[in-house]
């Protein structure tokens, strides 16, 4: 098979990584999550006790750290120096400190050159916010995956719950509201849709239902 690239953007809890994960099996492509490497420069930072506000401290913590991406069948695991992360990074906490590091350019560079390098190697489903626009601007398909905040604040306190969370549905909203204002109005790459993407509004669908849509989409960009 020729090589493929499907890109996945949207704001956060969209249903993004949900969707590229199964497409991803579904197709015999490699998924890769872009956010989990920013919230792994993120956790570096909270454990090397460096403020994310300290943009020389933020990127002299990313050039010591060792980061490791290995893509597996029920996903991609990530590692920081040697140990499993994939789990721990996913806290509320740890996707605002994201979005602020993601904010520095340097730490964009480094990223998307690691990005990029996993889709000259293989067929790619990556997701991301500059996916489309930035990494590979050149896939094959884009795919802009949006939903009301309502709705993506309803699916992320799930997640919180499943992890045994608490959550108000007022704060997670607001927390969303304020992360995508972050991601849109930042200077380097912010988030928005590219030209040529399709735009999906998963609000009231279900997760299969997405996967359905950009398998569909898939299908007529080969
Ligand atoms: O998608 P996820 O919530 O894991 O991303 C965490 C943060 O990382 C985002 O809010 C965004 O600021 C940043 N990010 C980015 N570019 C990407 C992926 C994530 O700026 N390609």
């Amino acid at each position: 098979m020729e090589r493929f690239a499907i890109a996945i953007d949207g704001p956060a809890g969209s249903g993004k990584s949900t969707a590229a994960k199964e497409t991803a099996k579904r197709l015999g492509m490699v998924y890769v999550d872009t956010g989990a490497m920013y919230r792994t420069v993120a956790l570096a930072c909270i454990e090397a006790g460096v403020s994310t506000a300290e943009e020389a401290a933020v990127l002299s913590v990313l050039n010591s750290m060792d980061m490791r991406i290995e893509p597996r069948e029920d996903g991609q695991r990530i590692f920081f120096d040697g140990k499993d992360v994939t789990a721990e990074i996913r806290t509320p906490e740890i996707g605002k400190a994201a979005s602020e590091v993601a904010a520095y350019q340097k730490v964009r560079e480094r990223l998307v050159e690691i990005q990029q390098g996993l889709a000259r190697r293989q067929s790619v489903v990556m997701d991301g916010r500059d996916i489309g626009t930035v990494v590979l601007p050149d896939a094959e398909l884009k795919i802009y995956l949006d939903a009301g905040v309502e709705e993506r604040a309803k699916r992320r306190l799930g997640e919180l719950r499943e992890q045994g969370r608490a959550g108000e549905l007022s704060e997670v909203m607001e927390k969303i509201r304020l992360r995508d204002e972050a991601d849109k109005n930042r200077a380097h790459s912010p988030l928005c849709m590219a030209e040529d993407a399709v735009l999906l509004d998963s609000t009231g669908m279900s997760a299969e239902e997405v996967v359905q849509a950009i398998l569909a989409e898939a299908e007529k960009a080969r």
